[in-house]
């Protein structure tokens, strides 16, 4: 009884979207995805695949593929249309493309470029505010203005590593690379990006020219989106963060991607992904509220021991250690002693055999979570690159006993 559970539980697959449909109907979209790659034609199924498909090891013999395909549009995986489908995972078709380049050696597009979105054509409020950045006075940077109030709706500067009034990554974030990054300021207290040196030169150079186009900066990299959220590409122009109407949520001192809506009802992502709010300045306090803290306690740490405490957890998460901090792990960091003492302290740490334990299990299991989650991510495409890779194979072949 238990074991016939089990299997219908694994008969189940979660897409990263959230839905789930069979095992079998997902792998009629690995299946077809792929294909659609290796076909020249990403991201769209002709309705006469499916007799293809069924002619090849599915694994789900005399399965109903039609039935199959609905169950995916059902799950908001695949949408019907003209003459087919269209794969809504864009994740599954992103990686399945990038398998058949690889495969062909051909050459990697822009970075994560996204797809061209035709520029809008410039256009100026009644009191002459378009959407074009103006060179600030201290030079590499671009001021936006904001087409409702005139304040400035965000700068946007290139920082280059290790230059003064940089501050590095926090712990827990991905070190400025060699060539340093972009940064915003005054929208929703700032973002910094980092970047290739190619990428940022661009970024340079286009500031530098002075009527910088919101449109450009995000077509160099597609981490500048989170830039220039000012930017509306509906209207073709920028507002200000008070102008945007923000519905947003605050997670463990984490800011959650946020929804805006310009002051013309056009929504869009503002606060694109989990940064450190830049606000929180090292001598600032984190309060862990007995409300919701993981022991019903106040907690009260510096910003800084608060930083240590999230890394901790998260390493302790990605090494299969969940809440176990190794005196080796601290020592390899460089910790403060000072800021280890701090959490003990304040009970979110205790002393524990070679290291400490982490008493906020609250964090520890959101961080299991998304470990699993991103190595679960990582299983999927490994799998969905292989089946791309056979596809084009099994292509070749059919190539080539046609050419015999
Ligand atoms: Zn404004
Ligand atoms: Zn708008």
């Amino acid at each position: 009884m238990a074991e016939g559970a089990a299997l219908a539980e694994q008969d189940e697959y979660l897409h990263p979207n959230g839905q789930s449909t069979s095992e079998a109907a997902f792998e009629l979209h690995v299946t077809a995805t792929a294909r659609s790659a290796v076909y020249d034609r990403p991201g769209f199924i002709p309705a006469g695949e499916l007799a293809v498909v069924s002619g090849r090891a599915l694994g789900y013999p005399g399965a109903d593929l039609a039935g199959l395909a609905a169950e995916l549009c059902a799950a908001l995986v695949w949408k019907a249309a003209e003459g087919g489908w269209r794969v809504l995972d864009a994740d599954a078709v992103e990686v399945c493309a990038a398998r058949v380049r690889e495969l062909r050696g051909e050459p990697e597009p822009l970075p994560g470029r996204p797809p061209a979105r035709e520029r809008p054509p410039a256009r100026t409020t009644t009191e002459g505010i378009g959407r074009f950045g103006e060179p600030t006075a201290r030079g590499g940077a671009a001021s936006f203005r904001c087409a409702r109030c005139g304040e400035v709706a965000g700068v946007v500067r290139v920082t280059r590593a290790g230059a003064p009034g940089d501050a590095g990554a926090p712990p827990g974030r991905e070190a400025p690379r060699e060539g340093g990054g972009l940064a915003m300021d005054c929208f929703l207290g700032g973002h910094h990006r980092t970047a290739d040196r190619g990428v940022l030169d661009a970024a340079r150079a286009l500031i530098d020219r002075g009527s910088v186009d919101p449109a450009a900066i995000r077509e160099l990299d597609w981490g500048f989106w989170a830039l220039t959220p000012f930017y509306c590409p509906d209207c073709g122009l920028n507002y200000c963060a008070a102008d945007w109407d923000i519905s947003r949520a605050e997670d463990g001192g984490f800011r959650e991607p946020a929804m805006g809506r310009c002051p013309a009802g056009h929504e869009h992502m503002v606060d694109e992904n989990l940064t450190p709010d830049p606000e929180r300045a090292p001598r600032r306090i984190v309060r862990m509220d007995r409300s919701w803290s993981f022991d019903g306690e106040d907690h009260v740490l510096s910003a800084a021991a608060y930083d240590l405490h999230l890394k901790a957890i998260f390493d302790s998460a990605r090494e299969d250690r969940p809440g176990f901090v190794p005196d080796a792990y601290l020592d390899g960091l460089g910790a403060d002693t000072a800021m280890v003492a701090e959490l003990v302290d304040s009970r979110c740490w205790e002393r524990a055999d070679g290291g400490y334990r982490v008493r906020d299990w609250v964090e520890v299991e959101w961080w299991v979570g998304r470990v699993a989650e991103r190595r679960r991510r990582a299983a999927r495409n490994a799998w969905i690159s292989v089946r791309t890779e056979q596809e084009e194979v099994l292509k070749n072949a059919e190539e080539a006993r046609r050419d015999r």
